[in-house]
């Protein structure tokens, strides 16, 4: 139900002005209510169906499903724009990890706990085991044993079997899996497992009429955390139907609509997959579910998803402060970059890569790069020099040679009038880090 009016409030009132609220008369009370300067409590005679209708409009357009329990808890939807820069996007899409019952269960389970990676300093991996029926209830149920025991992950218990589906939640429901799916054959049994043991129910449908048809039913069954999973032939209709969804849940605020949404990729060529997958987590799964488990697959999703996450408004920023890579002693290079995220993880990557440990100096830039700071005077002749006297590298060398970037080249002669220290011209780009310390860096130091 969307945002209530005024007169659909005063609709709703007793129409008695009786004036016990302190306003004049009902409908003066309703405009306020309306504007959310008032309570409605603050009428003593308006109905239950009043506060019921009042709460449901006041009530966010895409519902916030907890999966999963315990540290591993993760929450999925809960979005509030269409667009990032409008806001933010505010929940990163929950990457499961397809398996079936039939394959070596314990296998997998390692396999996906391994999928873990770094971006950006921060850590990154899959979200979900979405355990697949494909053989007897037996076969299902140990499998959700397997994940009880060996996965630290929520999971996704895909089924089309009540029987299957209510042996795995024995096993799991106090772990908060998410059930996939009920639709139109299974509905009832399904939200009633679903019901029963307080679990968050995906619901499957063709179209999005039988969806907003079937979250209906499912709703007046008791289950309030409900996902919706569009059935999905290809890329171009996923996308279609994501965005229609997205749109109905926050432009028209459609209730029977505004829930998370599950898509599964449907590509079976590895690379198209993984493409599929990279587009729904950017437009706009909250969970996505592949059946790629390759490094090479996993990653690009993760990272498009790390990036469509952040918020556009904060500046994605490192401490600005003394950082090593490596071990680096007396003779090691003194590299000067920016506190701008996606530059010093570049930089400190590359000297990974060329073998050379090294000091890193960032400088404070406000988030900001190299070529942008200096235009905005965050990096400055002056600015270095407060820097690398602030961290104290210098007293942890015995050169006196500071490497500052290419770009800023132009800052040479004022850092050395600044900091004392003798400049060194960097290469222009962090990809000519390695060939530089290896070679220019080597025979500058032995000057
Ligand atoms: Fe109307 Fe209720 Fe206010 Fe009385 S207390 S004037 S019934 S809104």
């Amino acid at each position: 139900m969307a945002k209530l009016t005024g007169i659909q409030v005063y609709k709703l009132l007793p129409k008695t002005n009786c004036g016990e609220c302190n306003f004049p008369t009902c409908m003066a009370f309703a405009m306020q209510v309306a504007a959310k300067k008032v309570a409605l409590e603050a009428c003593p005679y308006a109905s239950e169906e009043a506060k019921r209708e009042l709460a449901e409009s006041a009530a966010p357009p895409m519902r916030t499903v907890t999966i999963g329990a315990g540290p591993g808890a993760l929450q999925i939807g809960g979005e509030t724009v269409l667009f990032r820069h409008e806001e933010k996007f505010h929940r990163p899409a929950a990457l499961g990890i397809r398996i079936r019952d039939t394959e070596d269960v314990a296998a997998q389970i390692d396999l996906i706990g391994q999928l873990k990676f770094i971006r950006s300093g921060k850590p990154v991996r899959a979200d979900l085991i979405a355990l697949e029926q494909a053989g007897e209830i037996g076969s299902f149920v140990g499998a959700a044993k397997l994940i009880r025991e060996k996965a630290e992950l929520p999971a996704v218990l895909m089924t089309a079997d009540p029987a299957a589906l209510e042996g795995a939640l024995q096993v799991l429901a106090d772990r908060r899996p998410v059930v996939y799916a009920a639709d139109k054959g299974n509905l009832q049994p399904f939200a009633q497992l679903c019901a029963k043991y307080k679990v968050p129910l995906a619901v499957k449908g063709a179209n999005l009429e039988e969806l907003a048809d079937l979250t209906a039913k499912v709703k007046q069954s008791g289950v309030e955390d409900i996902i919706l999973a569009p059935v999905i032939k290809n890329a171009a209709q996923g996308l279609t139907c994501l965005t229609q969804l997205r749109r109905l849940a926050l432009e028209k605020t459609y209730r029977p609509l505004g829930y998370p949404v599950l898509v599964q990729t449907a590509a079976e060529d590895p690379v198209q997959e993984t493409l599929q997958a990279v587009m729904y987590a950017c437009k706009y799964a909250s969970i996505l579910i592949m059946r790629g488990k390759e490094a090479w697959q996993i990653l690009p999703v993760l990272t498009a998803r790390f990036n469509i996450f952040t918020d556009p408004q904060v500046p994605n920023a490192v401490d600005a402060k003394l950082y090593k890579v490596g071990e680096p002693g007396p003779d090691s290079p003194v590299i000067v970059t920016t506190n701008f995220a996606l530059t010093y993880f570049t930089v400190e990557g590359e000297v990974e890569n060329s073998k050379v440990p090294a000091y890193i100096t960032v400088v404070e830039t406000n988030g900001l790069g190299v070529l942008n700071s200096y235009a905005d005077d965050k990096l400055t002749g002056t600015t270095i020099a407060k820097a690398v006297k602030s961290t104290g590298v210098m007293s942890q060398v015995r050169h006196n040679k500071v490497i500052i970037p290419g770009l800023v080249a132009v800052l040479k002669g004022e850092l050395e009038d600044e900091s004392g220290c003798e400049v060194v011209v960097g290469p222009e780009e962090a990809a000519g880090i390695p060939n530089f310390l290896r070679t220019e860096w080597k025979a500058q130091a032995s000057r």
